[in-house]
């Protein structure tokens, strides 16, 4: 069978994974080496694993082929993917980004790249008149995150694609918080898709890992020259865990879908919320786009597993966190326990107070990354800590 016959879910089993050809191990080892025997002078298929490893390889192989790109390059961080891809660009260009991405990704580029002479715009992804109107002859890349972290604002990924074209831009994507069971941003016009491995697709929380992938070869090839270069390659062991993990992401995937749509709409029943962000909701802004664009592989409209809430204040924000039993008060998402997290001390905390304000990421926000746990215990576990605001 090809690659191009297989289902996503064959997929996440069976690319890159062909049993090994000595002994037929089924699960593939992991080449736990930093050198290759070459038979001639410049005759190898591997020769250095910062170039290339083969487990490696089976992992990007793996990956590329779920996002539907013809090519992936992965890192040791989800960071270390983002700074590849600033990488593409020179000093005196300018980069178009949704206002409130994850805060390492606003941290980068204005303690970082900005001393490189690489300028960004914070702005509303949503509103395409904005992106429009930012547009200028040095723009050379558009960034979006899509749901917004934590805002769970919705990017027309197809809309901002025409635009990048029209102007040739790069259109980045941080599908980190989709995964590509829920969404597949090069279907939808993307250049390179990109994700902290680190969350959904490891989806284990044993593992820090970043990846990019592409369908253009020209972009695939520099920014494998970048990852080699710049080396902050993904271990072999790292990316055999990862891979293991993959081969449930269709399953993990559904129960995430599942259980965040539950409790988004029993939490709406709540007094004690302010305001809940989901895209699944029908009150939510974007969610006749996020209805369109957030497809399972079967075409079916899913909603992803992160929802954030407005508890009114720190105080009542820091109680609800104390008294929840399944949820654990971690950095992170994506992962098959529950996690909460106080972006504004957390995740946004190098996010300055006023422009976090201005997004809505308040004192009283946290952001839940709702697990594979049984869902009747996940909604008593959040209703016992609302009682007791
Ligand atoms: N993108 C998003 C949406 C994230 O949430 C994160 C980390 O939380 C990153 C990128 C950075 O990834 P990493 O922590 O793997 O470096």
């Amino acid at each position: 069978m090809s690659k191009k016959n297989k289902n996503f879910n064959t997929k996440t089993i069976h690319v890159g994974q062909k049993p090994e050809k000595i002994f037929g191990a089924v699960s593939l080892p992991i080449y736990l080496t930093s050198t290759f025997k070459q038979e001639e002078f410049g005759e190898y298929e591997y020769d250095y694993s910062r170039a290339g490893n083969p487990t490696r390889t089976n992992l990007e192989q793996n990956i590329a082929s779920l996002e539907k790109g013809i090519g992936a390059v992965a890192f040791s961080s989800g960071m270390g993917a983002i700074s590849a891809v600033i990488h593409l660009l020179s000093s005196g260009d300018e980069v178009i980004f949704t206002r409130n991405v994850y805060g390492g990704t606003y941290r980068i580029m204005e303690k970082i790249y900005k001393n490189f002479s690489i300028k960004s715009h914070w702005i509303d992804t949503t509103n395409l008149n904005q992106l429009e109107d930012t547009i200028c002859k040095k723009t050379k890349m558009i960034y979006i995150e899509t749901p917004t972290n934590p805002m769970m604002e919705i990017c027309d990924i197809r809309a901002i694609s025409k635009i990048a074209k029209k102007n040739k831009c790069i259109l980045v994507v941080d599908n980190t918080f989709m995964s590509p069971y829920n969404q597949r941003p090069i279907e939808l016009g993307a250049d390179i898709v990109m994700h902290s491995i680190t969350k959904y697709l490891n989806g284990h929380s044993d593992v820090i890992g970043g990846i990019l992938v592409s369908n253009n070869n020209t972009l695939l090839e520099k920014l494998k020259f970048i990852q080699m270069s710049v080396g902050s390659v993904p271990s072999p062991f790292d990316c055999w865990i990862v891979q293991r993990s993959l081969k449930t992401l269709h399953v993990r995937m559904d129960r995430h879908n599942f259980n965040a749509e539950k409790i988004a709409k029993h939490l709406i029943k709540s007094k004690k919320i302010s305001a809940i962000y989901y895209p699944g909701l029908t009150n939510h802004p974007n969610h006749k786009i996020a209805k369109k664009q957030q497809l399972n592989p079967k075409g079916v409209t899913v909603y992803g597993g992160m929802i954030s809430i407005d508890l009114g204040s720190k105080k009542n924000a820091r109680k609800f966190v104390k008294n929840l039993q399944i949820f654990t008060l971690a950095e992170s998402l994506g992962g098959v326990e529950s996690l909460v997290c106080h972006p504004a001390s957390m995740t946004h905390a190098s996010i300055p107070e006023k422009i976090r304000t201005n997004l809505g990421i308040t004192e009283g926000l946290v952001r839940l990354s709702v697990g594979i746990e049984d869902i009747d215990d996940l909604i008593n576990d959040i209703d016992n800590s609302i009682k007791k605001l």
